[in-house]
């Protein structure tokens, strides 16, 4: 039997050589483990003296992890001594075991840190469910005090820090929350959101060097006041949204010069379409994807003419080394659009004189037209109909101008990007 709870001492306290296992028992429902401390003493916890006077002893049932399926409880002898140290005011003390007990605690220390995991991932009420289901049982709040109890990890002390507000109710009370930006984890919030709080806060945490911020006043100020050293950034977002609004309001101005942005002046030819005859560019101006070619074109030949090799211009341009080759090699956009796209024939270059033609007549319903040329034999799609339409759309005037916002978001987008929006 000695040897059975020495076994026992080893699997379930890992030879703790505090701890000495005096019996086990097993009623089917819990199986309880008699434990005593080996020490002939313990330490005050009040001034910390050493004491072996014993003032008598009783027994706790801490309850602890489960196994196979039982609850554990232990059957916990401790022993009241008295402090050796007569101005301490503590005149007894209860022993404890240190990382098994602590005062009043009706846990084990390890059930104590496996319930406030199971609480940090599931909180109060699912928690002490799936407890439940493990053999312990414990209501959701003490689940929830456990977490509580926890220590705050602390946080490293952010290099780059993000300030920005939140709503503690919406248009009415506002705080500040505080982000570490490398690790894009919130590291405190203030309860308001005024310059000295967030002064304060920042002369606390001399490591930062950089602070990014929108541009409220209150942060701009407490910036400058607790961290004087550190760089501080405008978001970017901000900024983008201002020149976008800028740009867009600059636009709106000029609203009127966009109303007739692709006509010929002093043509008359409002209602004749300046449709794709044989030999001519299918690609009429005004085109969006004619235009990008013809600019792309434009911008190749220009970096190449700087004495740039392809391969360098494919790699700024962020295209591929194929794109550019043929860009290069074309002489003039219009070769670029002839090859590829005139020479295929399609099912619809039959009625192409006829589309042109009512057209010219007045009708400019790709709907109307499609149906019409069907009954005259023709098997494609609504889809080409209405693509070879936009061709005339896009050449005439009265075709629909493009917004401010389109034409703001010409002006901001960076020539690269248009191929990747393409793409
Ligand atoms: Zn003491």
């Amino acid at each position: 039997m000695k040897e059975v709870l020495l076994r026992l001492e080893g699997l379930l306290f890992l030879s703790d050589p505090e701890v000495a296992v005096m019996s086990a028992e097993d009623d089917g429902e819990v199986f309880w483990i008699g434990v005593t401390r080996k020490s002939a003493g313990a330490e005050c916890p009040g001034c910390g003296r050493w004491s072996n006077r014993c003032h008598g002893s009783y027994l706790r049932f801490p309850a602890d992890v489960p196994s196979a399926g039982r609850r554990v409880v232990l059957r916990l002898q401790v022993r009241r001594f008295t402090c050796a140290d007569t101005s301490c005011g503590r005149k007894t003390f209860v022993e404890q075991v240190p990382g098994l007990t602590r005062r009043h605690a009706q846990r084990t220390d390890r059930l104590r840190s496996a319930l406030a995991e199971v609480g940090l991932a599931l909180a109060g009420r699912a928690g002490a469910r799936l407890a439940d289901v493990f053999g312990i049982s414990v209501s959701r709040s003490t689940v929830l005090r456990l977490v509580d109890a926890m220590p705050d990890p602390q946080p490293p002390s952010p290099r780059v820090v993000g300030i920005d507000e939140y709503a503690m109710r919406k248009g009415r009370v506002y705080g500040t929350v505080l982000v570490d930006v490398e690790t894009r984890r919130p590291v405190d919030l203030l309860p308001d959101r005024e310059a000295t709080t967030v002064a304060a806060w920042l002369a606390e945490c001399p490591g930062i060097e950089v602070v990014c911020r929108d541009r409220a006043p209150f942060f701009a100020e407490g910036a400058s006041a607790g961290a004087p050293t550190a760089v501080q950034v405008a978001d970017r977002f901000h900024l983008w949204r201002n020149l976008g609004e800028a740009a867009e309001r600059c636009v709106s101005r000029h609203r009127s010069c966009l109303r007739t942005p692709f006509a010929v002046p002093g043509s008359e030819s409002v209602t004749t379409p300046q449709a794709p005859e044989a030999g001519a560019s299918p690609w009429p101006k005004g085109h969006r994807f004619a235009d990008r070619t013809r600019e792309m074109h434009a911008i190749v030949h220009g970096m190449l003419g700087e004495g740039r090799s392809r391969r360098a211009v494919a790699r700024e341009l962020r295209m591929t080394y194929r794109t550019v080759q043929r860009l290069a090699d074309a002489a003039t956009p219009e070769d670029l659009f002839q090859g590829q796209w005139q020479s295929r024939r399609t099912k619809l270059d039959d009625f192409k004189p006829y589309l042109r033609e009512r057209w010219a007549e007045g009708c400019t319903n790709a709907w109307t037209l499609w149906k019409e040329i069907q009954t005259h034999g023709y098997a494609g799609g609504y889809g080409a109909v209405r693509a070879y339409l936009r061709l005339f759309r896009d050449a005439v005037p009265g075709g629909r101008p493009p917004s401010p916002r389109t034409v703001a978001s010409w002006i901001l987008t960076h020539l690269t990007s248009f191929r990747r929006r393409r793409g």
